[in-house]
């Protein structure tokens, strides 16, 4: 099958669109899927350049995000059946320890994600657990229908900015939200979970056009982070109370200034540290503010569950940004770590 792997650790030069072999259901609980579109995430350019502790085996098939047709089911497999029009959930866990039985599956000790612990998405066949798809739901008439770019670029970004707003920091209405780089994945995630929730959102980015987008998406506020003072502008806004959550993906360039956004009681949520993974904090404005510091990654299998319910209500969508064929997978790639998307870039496969 054909497929975009990396050939080593590195630069964007590593990747290569080449033949391997397809993967195969090894466990009864397997389904093997047909791709139709991947999405990138920031993910895959941290699988590309190497973490911590994460070894691999190459040529490695990159992509968490996809969506497509089964081709094939395991012995084991109930709910899902071959032609099926599923989409994935990228997060894969054991089902079986105390995390996974009590429904937090991205907590459990051997969670791990397609395309940076295992085979990917970005090639046209993958294999996941059967847990891990659901099928594409059928929008009410009056809205359009998802295409597979969009099915594949819901599930990562949308699940986790989930988590984040409303299991994690617990968003209530009318509260007011301040996201960082409004031009990510989890940003605008965030930005369309936010307004669901009927609150008021503060997003920054360094580019006009994207501000642009991000007010026609409904921001309430937008801030350009390189030439405005955004604490100060957060403090006019809000009568010097500050904003009850911050969602933030930045790590040490904004962490200082994501505090000082904080109202008395307010919420810290991060999932990402794409700028510097070491941050400080007074820890006497901590307990004097009453602030929440919560860390957030991927999230349930119930959370998956909603937020599918929600996209088949029309309540939630992805916002897209561009669409490659697999044979343009490398600008795809280009343009991701170049930062110039405002949501998500997909790739689809014939
Ligand atoms: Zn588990």
């Amino acid at each position: 099958m054909r497929a975009l792997v990396i050939r080593g650790h590195g630069d964007l030069s590593q990747l290569q669109l080449t033949d391997v072999s397809p993967p195969r259901v090894a466990d009864p609980g397997d389904v093997l899927v047909r791709v139709q579109a991947a999405a990138l995430n920031h993910l895959d350019l941290w699988t590309l350049r190497g973490l911590p502790g994460l070894s691999l085996e190459f040529p490695h098939v990159l992509g968490a995000d996809g969506a497509g047709i089964v081709a094939e089911v395991g012995d084991g497999v109930a709910r899902i059946a071959v032609g099926d029009r599923v989409m994935i959930n990228p997060g894969i866990c054991c089902y079986r320890c105390k995390e996974c039985r009590a429904g937090e599956q991205s907590q459990c000790e051997r969670f791990a994600l397609l395309g940076e612990h295992r085979s990917g998405t970005l090639a046209e066949y993958v294999v996941v657990p059967e847990h891990n798809v659901l099928p594409v739901p059928t929008l009410p008439d009056s809205l359009l229908a998802l295409s597979w770019a969009e099915a594949a670029a819901f599930p990562l970004v949308t699940l986790t900015a989930w988590r984040m707003l409303v299991t994690r920091a617990r968003l209530q209405h009318g509260e007011r939200v301040f996201i960082w780089g409004i031009g990510g994945g989890v940003s605008s995630a965030a930005l369309a979970i936010a307004k669901l929730k009927g609150a008021f959102v503060i997003v920054t980015s360094s580019s006009k056009r994207k501000l642009e987008i991000a007010r026609r998406l409904g921001a309430d506020v937008t801030l350009d982070h390189t030439n405005q003072d955004v604490v100060r502008e957060v403090r006019q806004l809000t009568g010097e109370r500050g904003v009850d959550v911050v969602v933030d993906n930045v790590g040490e360039a904004t962490w200082d200034r994501s505090l000082r956004l904080l109202a008395r009681g307010g919420r810290l949520v991060t999932c990402g540290a794409t700028a510097g993974a070491k941050a400080q904090i007074d820890v006497r404005r901590l307990f004097w503010h009453q602030w929440t510091i919560l860390g957030s990654t991927m999230g349930s299998a119930a959370e998956f569950h909603e937020i599918m319910r929600l996209l088949g209500h029309g309540r939630l969508r992805p916002v897209m940004d561009a669409t490659y064929p697999l044979d343009r997978a490398v600008d795809a790639f280009l343009r991701l770590e170049r930062g110039e998307q405002l949501g998500k870039i997909a790739v689809e496969m014939s």
